[in-house]
């Protein structure tokens, strides 16, 4: 039923109309506003969510606040089991997740999503979080360790990947037992609430998930700000980030960043090219280039330049773009917003004297004239100081640059203000530990794109990139804090 009724785009019939969910109902925004949330493909409304501000974002810790003592001192194993069936819920239904998210991002919609396996790794956690015995100097002392959650947390989430990211911090932080009020993207936020509807319906006590809509500068500002608060996770752009760290700042509130990225892709001259070339085309454009780890530098040995970037090109000319119902690799930018910048990163590429060679504009056609199409390009000649080698652009635009061994590699990967991911393509075991070794990122790859074929891999950043992890049992861990107690039992 609700699959029917999203491929119809009766988006009325999935979710509530103008609604966001503040302990454990449907709510309209106090002040009664509500914003469009529109299809990226074709700019027509797909639903409306409440224009949430401070008073919402108030209501909704007041709520967290109240379902907090209950949840944490749940017996940890049927906080498990509540979590767990909530994460059955959403793998039974994540082609819905899934195809929801893909119509507000725009994305073409290609299945399902993991995000009920994350909260299964992280609800196993739930009953296993255990402190430390501490040694004594006298028979008669005894001291330990507890590892306690914060209380409510508050989590801001983009819109690139909204239930995803939203997961990272929501898995981790329930299953520790704190309380939460997520603000997602105002362009996307209509998934997250359909991920958090399926929460009360697996049983989830009201108030320990809230998700308050609005935009950034009302709703998502009040959220740091609120003296609920305890710990806040921020995932998005550099900027709201250090925006968001001083408004945490103002109330001592501890947080983890989740930033940008301008990943390099360093192709060594002995590298299977019929696996890396598809791999690196292929991930530039998922998500139209608007995912954070995005590999778009894309590093090359001099001496094999020109072939790789005849054969790049040619895969990129391969790339069907079209909307999250066609069967396509790449659909829209977000919003015109998102457009503009991207178009103009590629002009400041053409300006700074790169030269390109696939792409470089919008697309045109009255496929892709009421949405926000851009080319998918590719730039060669590209200086390591340019600024499109330089800034993160957050669209399908890649970067050639040519080094002439692994350490001037090394160097110009890590010329850059960011330190999310980085691959590098090569049959030399040596050299391929020795570049992993030298590269600042959070994540590293070898003769492949992503971390999908491991379990658990913590994912963060190095400089710019932000810190803390999320995925990982350190990232449970970070949602805790530790208490040490010390028992005399003199007589
Ligand atoms: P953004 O920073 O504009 O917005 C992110 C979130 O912050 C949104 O919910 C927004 O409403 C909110 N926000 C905006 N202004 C705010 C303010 N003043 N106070 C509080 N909240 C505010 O980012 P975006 O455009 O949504 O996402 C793109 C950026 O996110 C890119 O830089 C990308 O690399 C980054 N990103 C990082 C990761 C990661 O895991 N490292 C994942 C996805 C996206």
């Amino acid at each position: 039923m609700s699959l029917e009724a999203l491929r119809a785009l009766e988006l009325g019939k999935v979710l509530p109309d103008g609604k966001h969910l503040i302990g454990g109902e449907w709510v309209s925004a106090q002040a009664g506003e509500t914003i469009d949330v529109i299809n990226p493909a074709t700019q027509e409304l797909l639903l409306r969510v409440p224009r949430g501000k401070e008073v919402d974002i108030d209501a909704a810790c007041q709520a967290a606040a109240r379902a907090f003592p209950a949840w944490r001192d749940m017996n940890p194993t049927m906080r498990a089991n509540l979590l767990s069936r909530w994460a059955n819920l959403l793998t039974a239904r994540s082609e819905e997740i899934s195809l929801l998210e893909a119509i507000e991002v725009g994305r073409p919609h290609k299945g399902r999503t993991n995000i009920g396996m994350n909260l299964q790794y992280f609800a196993g956690f739930a009953d296993k979080i255990t402190g430390t015995t501490l040694p004594s100097v006298k028979p008669e002392a005894l001291g330990f360790t507890l590892r306690e959650p914060y209380g409510v947390c508050g989590c801001i989430v983009p819109w690139n990947g909204p239930t995803t990211l939203m997961m990272n911090d929501t898995a981790p932080c329930l299953a520790a037992g704190n309380t939460l009020v997520v603000k997602p993207a105002e362009d996307a936020p209509l998934a997250c609430l359909l991920v958090a509807k399926l929460a009360l319906e697996a049983g989830i006590p009201p108030g320990v998930l809230n998700i308050v809509t609005g935009y950034g500068n009302e709703a998502g500002a009040a959220l740091p700000l609120h003296p609920e608060i305890r710990r806040m996770g921020f995932t998005g752009s550099p900027e709201t980030g250090a925006i968001v760290m001083k408004l945490c700042a103002e109330h001592l509130v501890p947080l983890h960043l989740e930033l940008g990225g301008k990943s390099p892709q360093i192709v060594l001259r002995d590298a299977d090219l019929e696996k890396a070339i598809p791999t690196i085309v292929r991930q530039l454009v998922s998500n139209s280039g608007q995912i954070c780890y995005t590999g778009t530098r894309l590093l090359v040995e001099e001496s094999m330049r020109k072939n790789v970037v005849a054969a790049v090109a040619q895969e990129m000319q391969r790339v069907r773009v079209g909307q999250w119902s066609d069967d396509a690799d790449m659909g829209p930018l977000i919003n015109i917003k998102q457009e503009r910048r991207v178009l103009d990163y590629m002009e400041i590429g053409r300006d700074e004297g790169a030269r390109l060679v696939v792409g470089g504009g919008k697309l045109a056609g009255e496929k892709f004239d009421r949405g926000f199409f851009v080319e998918p390009t590719l730039f060669d000649d590209v200086k390591p100081g340019m600024r499109i080698a330089q800034e993160e652009i957050f669209g399908p635009v890649l970067s050639t640059i040519s080094f002439s061994d692994p350490e001037e590699a090394v160097e110009i990967a890590n010329s850059t203000k960011y330190g999310l991911a980085a691959s590098v393509w090569t049959n030399d075991l040596r050299r391929a530990v020795r570049v992993a070794k030298g590269i600042q990122a959070g994540q590293v790859y070898v003769n492949t794109y992503g971390w999908g074929s491991v379990i658990g891999a913590p994912f963060g950043g190095y400089k710019h990139s932000g810190f803390g992890r999320t995925h990982g049992y350190e990232t449970i861990l970070d949602y805790t804090q530790v208490k040490s107690v010390i028992i005399n039992a003199e007589d």
